[in-house]
């Protein structure tokens, strides 16, 4: 195990160690995301607004996608990634998921050759994707 001195005082503090023992100081700022396996859709996230979910996912061209930017929480994770320019078809990766308030309407786009469809009536579950 090695040892790594404290920044704040110095002590030699296991560099597992979240704080150090002698003073507290915390020693490693960044939580570990654990990725979550793709769910298929974030419908079990709907009304759970400001969470953030870290995915593995696989990119896919196939499945229905309502909403550009913004989605419908029953679009298929793999597929937006793919419309929003994370992953490529076939590629493995982190995609940040972000519960948002739902729209009004969802307006469809063609993206990185996945065309989104639009929601013109309220949908109650909506996410936004970020590289993970
Ligand atoms: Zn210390």
């Amino acid at each position: 195990m090695a040892l790594v001195p404290c920044p704040e005082c110095g002590w030699n503090v296991s560099s597992k160690a979240t704080a150090c023992p002698q003073c507290g100081y915390p020693l490693q700022m960044e939580p570990i995301i654990q990725p979550l396996p793709d769910p298929g859709d974030l419908r079990q996230w709907e009304g759970e607004v400001g969470r953030t979910l870290v995915f593995l996912a696989v990119g896919q061209i196939t499945g229905v996608v309502y909403g550009s930017d913004v989605y419908t929480s029953d679009s298929p994770l793999a597929t937006v990634a793919v419309h929003a320019g994370i992953l490529q078809p076939g590629e493995t990766g982190l995609v940040r998921v972000y519960m948002v308030p739902p729209l009004p309407s969802y307006h469809g786009t063609t993206r990185n050759g996945i065309r989104s469809l639009e929601w013109e009536t309220p949908w109650h579950g909506a996410y936004r994707v970020e590289r993970g």
